[in-house]
């Protein structure tokens, strides 16, 4: 696991950043799936469908596909991500508000002088928190379990 990463792979890190730099300086946004020992497993890139360059909304048509998918394997949906283009690595108060799923891990790709950064975070009742590792994932029955407890 990696202390801070909520247990997300490198790959899967790297496919975030690369995702938000091809997409700036509009959001990007995106799921992750977490197989039945809640390891992530598959990163999907959605389309931002959100008419403000600034805000993000998965496409709903994508969503639905993406799940779908994600059942008939035994996965789950478990985090979702998004960038700031031209802001930092935390949830902005639009976040806070936007009513996301409290069960997923939120990823925000920010970006900041010398690079991308991607850091993990709870959202429920309209707070952030902030998920510091190292955080083992593979024995809990969902991916945040460790961190509540
Ligand atoms: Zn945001």
């Amino acid at each position: 696991m990696i202390p801070g990463d909520a247990g997300l792979p490198e790959e899967m890190r790297s496919a975030m950043i690369a995702h938000a730099a091809a997409a700036a300086p509009r959001e990007a946004c995106g799921l992750v799936a977490y197989d039945r020992s809640s390891r992530p497993v598959r990163l999907y890139r959605m389309t931002n469908v959100h008419p403000d360059p600034d805000r993000f909304e998965i496409s709903p048509v994508e969503h639905f596909e993406v799940i779908q998918e994600a059942e008939e394997r035994g996965w789950r949906i478990g985090a979702v991500y998004h960038s700031h283009p031209r802001g930092p690595a935390r949830p902005s108060p639009a976040d806070l508000r936007a009513g996301l799923d409290e069960d997923w891990i939120s990823f925000v790709v920010g970006r900041r002088p010398g690079g991308w950064k991607v850091a993990p975070f709870l959202i429920r009742k309209e707070t952030a928190r902030r998920l510091a590792g190292p955080i083992s994932l593979t024995r809990a029955p969902s991916p945040y379990q460790d961190v509540l407890s």
